[in-house]
């Protein structure tokens, strides 16, 4: 499915700036129609063959530059329930790297150039929203110590606590993605996102971005969400213990009960920088803008930084070896 101007015949394309549906042909807002492909493989605007990969949901045709959103990986057992709609733009996402990177002295030439910064793609990621609830149980020996000193004596007291506390947290929307290709722990720091601009889903929102479709189960991630619930629930259920010097033969008891699970889509920009073979990856969260990724650095900027050191070095010797030749 393709999305096209009904005025011009442009691909529509959903604006993060305006959060319309945009022609950026002849620039008219929310007039667009719905043109369904007739095969997968093949570009509802020009006919043209589609490079589609095996998890691609929405993808650009790379004959007419129209963003093809494929009904079979966005419908039925595919179709997410919610979705972030993109609120940072490409210009947005462009100048959160510059300002990041801009002033570093090290950083390849062409790091920062249009070229390069116009490969980034904006891209729907994938994720699974848990809702749970989380039963955690602490059970130790408290210790309080109180000490004095009467006479020539100096008297220490250790009073013995039974501590058993059991909190029972209830956990929604926790996120885990569920893309094979997106690394985990990247994918966590690109949290918090603003549940509050969730909507549900339309295809109208991909157009203009690609997208996966989930490829992890969901029962896989489950337990990953629990693993971070866990750690959320054990910290509320300390901070509910104060008061002792120490605590010992501490148990520590966790169960849950699952309670629904929420296909999702979030919004993600990516910038694949190839340096010298290697590929540095940059995400940046397309809702709030939260960057994550180290750039590399040019080899011939550091030997000519070493170059102008050493050779300063030099210089600095030879005047010094003048004025003691002088003396
Ligand atoms: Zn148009
Ligand atoms: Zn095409």
């Amino acid at each position: 499915m393709i999305f096209r101007c009904k005025s011009c015949g442009g691909n529509t394309v959903f604006s993060p700036e305006r959060q319309k549906m945009y022609c950026p042909y002849c620039e008219s807002e929310e007039n667009e129609e719905s043109v369904p492909s007739e095969s997968m493989f093949n570009c509802p605007a020009c006919g043209g063959e589609l490079k589609i990969e095996q998890y691609n949901a929405a993808l650009r045709c790379e004959y007419c530059d129209s963003y093809v959103i494929v009904e079979e990986r966005t419908s039925g057992e595919y179709e997410p329930k919610l979705i972030l709609p993109f609120e940072k733009g490409h210009k947005e996402a462009e100048d959160i790297l510059k300002k990041e990177f801009g002033k570093q002295c090290f950083l390849p030439d062409d790091f920062l150039s249009d070229a390069k910064l116009s490969t980034m793609e904006g891209t729907y990621v994938p994720f699974f929203l848990f809702d749970f609830d989380i039963r955690y149980t602490i059970q130790a020996t408290g210790h309080k110590v109180r000490s004095w000193t009467s006479g020539s004596y100096h008297y220490t007291e250790d009073s013995t606590f039974d501590v058993r506390r059991t909190m029972r947290v209830p956990i929604e929307k926790m996120p885990a993605d569920a893309s094979y290709a997106k690394p985990d722990p990247i994918m966590d720091l690109m949290e918090p996102y603003d549940y509050g601009k969730l909507q549900p889903f339309q295809p109208k929102f991909l157009s203009g971005f690609l997208a996966e479709q989930y490829n992890m189960p969901s029962e896989e991630l489950l337990q990953r969400a629990i693993a971070k619930g866990r750690e959320d629930a054990k910290s509320i259920t300390e901070q509910t213990i104060t008061g002792y010097a120490s605590m010992t033969n501490r148990n520590d008891g966790c169960s849950y009960k699952h309670k629904d699970t929420t296909y999702s889509m979030f919004p993600v920009w990516t910038y694949y920088y190839k340096y010298h073979d290697k590929t540095y990856p940059f995400y940046i969260n397309g809702q709030t803008g939260k960057m994550v990724g180290t750039p590399p650095r040019s080899v011939i900027k550091m030997l000519i930084y070493s170059a102008t050191v050493f050779t300063g070095i030099l210089s600095l010797l030879a005047m010094w070896n003048i004025v003691i030749s002088s003396l």
